[in-house]
């Protein structure tokens, strides 16, 4: 049995009955059939379906927003900018994965030669609970309208929502099995993956995770996507907009009650700025309000778990022992459920669990820094890749920065880093490989495959 426990009180919502072997494999072989069918057909009717699935969602908006923050304690208004954001991916593949996918004539000395982008079968998604329905959606617009089915192992904590999701493919009208969601227990994730029916997997979630799915897929010679944690570093130079720096800066740490792979996590301040930034920084989280994450005046609910939540605690407690200075929060409030109270270290060094481990929950960081080299130094002294920011009001210094210096998937000048449907997203090092979103997100499942006539 898997059960799901809001975080808010620590009681539990729901229990539900993990899926037998013999279940799973009649699934997996009905998905095949689907999936023969599915990919004939042509992209304007894949597209019909998904702007289907983008009503449903709009149309379910609150219902689906509610059991998000009912299952791991996201903030009301987040959860449902977070819904308006799946009506957008799905709606931007309806309009251009036809575009993406169409064939592409090359010259060569045959008569004919061409790309052709073709789907490769059942599609394993394993997903994290940070973003229930963004992570999926992310995940099934480009993957099923390139012609691929999907198949869903969801985070076990936020199972209602993978059930829920399922229920918006079907009330949009795919066909039975283009999408399913199955509810099972992460060891059994493995054996998933060597099943013969599986073509490749798709997973979002931690580093040991990653790692585990990675080598399982690699011995059965499958591909796979990993979008994998991060320590996202925001450097900030001196000639930075202070207090709309400090503003992006905290907004981005807490994102989610803290808990999203590019949350801004470690501050690297050059010390012409550090202290006048660490003191505003701590100003504008002393505002933030912690409490009900139903109640649409809260900032911040609670972590996801109480277990979550004592490890983040513990990452606190060894940062300050290996030096780090204490300047907010740092404690574990007397309050049911698993809050943690907006967080401020300072004089975060490397070596220090702060600056080396991802501290997934709402404790910022800061680092000072000589100059700029310094800074961009330490910021890429991480084994995370994700993303990163740089605060400056030389454009173009910001550009180059951006551009050539930090070592991340997505660099971004004088705003916290977010995805967007039109841009690529994913990390280097131990935040993965592969590319989610836009044209390079929706050619990740696909036979890249060369045609040519003599
Ligand atoms: P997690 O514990 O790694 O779980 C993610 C998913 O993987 C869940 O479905 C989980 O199932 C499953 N899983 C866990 N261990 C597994 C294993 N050994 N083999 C196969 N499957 C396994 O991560 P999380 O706590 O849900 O999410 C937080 C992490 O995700 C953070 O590190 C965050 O940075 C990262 N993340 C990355 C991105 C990105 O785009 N790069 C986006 C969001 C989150 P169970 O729940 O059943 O264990």
């Amino acid at each position: 049995m898997i059960q799901t426990v809001n975080p808010s009180n620590n009681e539990v919502i729901k229990s539900y009955q993990e899926i037998s072997d013999n279940k799973l494999q009649n699934t997996l072989e009905k998905m095949q059939f689907a999936f023969e069918e599915w990919k004939e057909k042509p992209f304007v009717f894949r597209s019909s379906l998904f702007r289907k699935a983008a009503e449903v969602l709009r149309k379910k908006r609150e219902e689906y927003s509610q059991l998000m923050t009912l299952e791991m304690g996201k903030p009301i208004i987040q959860s449902r900018a977070e819904i308006d954001k799946c009506v957008w991916v799905c709606d931007y593949y309806a309009d251009n994965a036809e575009k993406f996918l169409t064939d592409e004539i090359i010259k060569t000395d045959s008569t004919k030669s061409f790309v052709t982008y073709q789907p490769l079968g059942v599609i394993l998604a394993v997903m994290p609970w940070n973003f229930p329905f963004w992570q999926v959606f992310r995940f099934a617009a480009p993957t099923l309208m390139a012609g691929n089915v999907g198949i869903l192992k969801h985070a076990s904590n936020v199972s209602g929502c993978s059930l829920a999701i399922e229920e918006v493919f079907t009330e949009a009208g795919f066909p039975e099995f283009v999408f399913k969601s199955v509810i099972l227990n992460s060891s059994r994730v493995k054996d998933l993956i060597s099943n013969p029916l599986i073509r490749a997997v798709s997973l979002t979630g931690s580093v040991p995770a990653g790692k585990s799915v990675a080598s399982a897929a690699g011995s059965q010679i499958k591909k796979t996507v990993l979008e994998l944690g991060g320590s996202d570093p925001y450097v900030v130079l001196e000639d930075a907009d202070l207090s709309e720096t400090v503003q992006n800066c905290v907004n981005s740490r807490l994102i989610n009650g803290g808990q999203s792979c590019i949350a801004a996590k470690r501050f690297i301040v050059v010390k012409e700025l550090y202290d006048k930034f660490t003191e505003m920084y701590v100003d504008f989280m002393k505002q933030k309000k912690m409490g009900d994450p139903f109640d649409e005046t809260n900032d911040l609910g609670p972590q996801a778990s109480v277990k979550l939540r004592d490890e983040l605690h513990e990452q606190v407690l060894r940062s300050i022992n290996a030096g780090a200075k204490l300047l907010l929060g740092g404690f574990i409030p007397n309050m049911k459920g698993a809050f943690y109270p907006p967080t401020v270290l300072s004089d975060v060094k490397p070596g220090m669990p702060a600056f080396d481990e991802e501290l997934f929950g709402p404790v910022a960081a800061i680092t000072k820094a000589e100059n700029e080299d310094d800074a961009i130094r330490l910021a890429n002294q991480t084994v995370f890749g994700l993303g990163a920011a740089v605060f400056t009001k030389d454009i173009k210094r910001g550009e180059k920065i951006a551009k050539e210096k930090l070592n991340a998937g997505s660099c971004f000048v004088n705003q916290f880093v977010r995805s967007d449907p039109r841009l690529p997203f994913g990390g280097i090092k131990e935040s993965g490989y592969g590319r989610e979103l836009s044209v390079f997100g929706i050619r990740e499942f696909v036979n890249i495959k060369t045609v040519s006539v003599k």
